[in-house]
This record gives structure tokens, sequence and C-alpha cells, in this order.
């Protein structure tokens, strides 16, 4: 097992398991679409290079961290539907 792979398969035991979409907002701004779900970007860490996502829709509390090309969604669950179409 190369690096690659044990890389991957950490990733996967901790939940980063969903794809995700890289968008801007109106102002310009990063978000990224989880699972039909807007985040807007939160923070990011260096050191470890993940970033941090919060739900675009307040007062929700729902949030993503992603690494690299793959997204885990924290335990928070969303209190609003998602989206039906994506414009
Ligand atoms: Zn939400």
């Amino acid at each position: 097992m190369n690096f690659d792979e044990m890389d991957q398969d950490h990733l996967e035991a901790y939940g980063f398991t969903h794809l995700f979409e890289r968008c801007l907002n109106k102002k310009g701004g990063e978000t990224r679409l989880i699972d039909n779900f807007v985040y807007n970007i939160h923070s990011h860490n260096e050191y470890s290079d993940k970033y941090y996502w919060r739900c675009a829709q307040r007062p929700c509390r729902a949030s993503a961290t992603t690494y690299e090309d793959l997204a885990r969604l924290n335990a928070k669950e969303h209190n609003h539907d998602c989206l039906k179409d994506v414009d």
C-alpha cells in the first residue's frame, strides 16, 4: 500500500466521503455545494490544509470540512430544506 492509498483510507475513516462543487456567491466569495446545501467559507487550517464551511442559510448551524476533493459533514442537521434546483 502506498502513501496515497493510506491517506485515502484515513480520510474515509474520518467521514470525508462526499464530493462537492466549487462555487462563488454573488459577492465573489468562495462557497461549496455539498449534497445540495450551500456553504460559505469559514476558516482554513494551514497546518492540516482543511477548509471549514458554514451553511449559507442563517441561522442554520450545520457545517462541513473539506480536504482536497472530499467533504465531511458535521453532526448538526440542517434546519431547512436543501436546494431543489441549482441556478
Ligand atoms: Zn443549513
